[in-house]
């Protein structure tokens, strides 16, 4: 964890560095705020949570009289935190509903837009649970993308996760069956189901993962539906959660490829709107690279 702080520090100190200089300024005056403001913005805080955090922090730092830039910082610390934390508790609220239920598998859907790291992030949780002493089988329900049952398999034999899949174009809901079937049967402890994330039309994509949820439905409950956001891509993944909450019920989000971005801010942005916790975060391509959402890590992260 110390390891994957370090690397959220690594990809965020961009911003840290901007504000540390704003802050540091002899008198913080209009221009200044302004360009603090700017700064949140940039970092993909959303316009209207960056004048809030914005405004807080100017009237605190009036009454209370901060001088220094440490006392400036720590009241941004404290607004930036209470923001992430989004009255989410770290420990209920963000942990996983992957722990075996005895009778049946836990189940967990992962959705979202091609390409922002669904595959890989099936391929990561399994790698966790199973170190965890797990027993896992992968659902490859992405049968539109020509790769993704291989990619899916190979992550499969790496992390040592059963994969269940069938060949490209068949039914996704079909493979799902198959997969908590199989997870059924053999007392395995969780499924992992990977979908398909064409966002062609609305309605398309709400049959489709509807149908594969109804289908699971008829053998186990679904326990978390992941919604993966790619934090590089800003306001369209804001549009694209928004699709997605109004199709799936979403129990948590899965920001992917912050190990690419100072842009992190995105997680107030779609915990506010969605009203759904960041449960975990992608820090790179790698097994290893999936980590639970700390809050405080995280602002510490962007603050530098
Ligand atoms: P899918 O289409 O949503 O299933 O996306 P993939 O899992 O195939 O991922 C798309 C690309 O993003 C691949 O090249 C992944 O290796 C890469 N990727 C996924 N997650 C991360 C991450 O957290 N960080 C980085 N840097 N790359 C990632």
């Amino acid at each position: 964890l110390v390891r994957l702080r370090a690397r959220l520090a690594r990809s965020q100190n961009a911003l840290g560095r901007t504000l540390l200089v704003l802050l540091s300024r002899d008198t913080l005056d209009d221009e200044a705020w302004e360009e603090i403001e700017d700064t949140l913005i940039g970092a993909d805080i959303g316009v209207t949570v960056s004048r809030e955090i914005t405004e807080a922090l100017r009237t605190r730092v009036q009454v209370l009289g901060a001088r220094t830039p440490a006392q400036v910082r720590g009241l941004l610390r404290e607004e930036l935190l209470k923001q992430v934390s989004d009255g989410f508790a770290e420990d209920t609220d963000r942990g996983l509903r992957t722990a075996p239920h005895g009778t049946r598998p836990a189940v967990v859907m992962v959705v979202g837009v091609n390409g922002t790291g669904k595959t890989t992030t099936c391929g990561k949780l399994a790698r966790v649970l199973v170190g965890d002493g797990r027993s896992v089988v992968l659902g490859a329900a992405d049968t539109f993308r020509a790769a993704a049952a291989d990619q899916l398999e190979t992550w499969g034999a790496r992390v040592g996760a059963q994969v269940v899949r069938k060949d490209e174009g068949a039914d996704p809901a079909s493979v799902a069956f198959d997969a908590v079937k199989r997870g059924v049967d053999g007392k395995v402890d969780t499924v992992i189901v990977d979908t398909a994330g064409r966002l062609h039309t609305k309605t398309g994509l709400m049959d489709e993962l509807g149908k594969v949820k109804r289908v699971v439905e008829k053998q186990a409950a679904v326990d978390e539906v992941l919604l993966v956001l790619d934090a590089t891509t800003g306001q369209n993944g804001m549009q694209q959660a928004r699709v997605f909450a109004e199709v799936v019920n979403v129990t948590g989000i899965v920001l992917t490829k912050l190990d690419g971005t100072a842009k992190g801010g995105i997680v107030i942005a779609v915990q506010r709107e969605l009203g759904v916790p960041v449960k975990l975060v992608g820090l790179g391509e790698g097994p290893d690279d999936l980590a639970p959402f700390e809050a405080e890590a995280f602002v510490d992260a962007i603050i530098g």
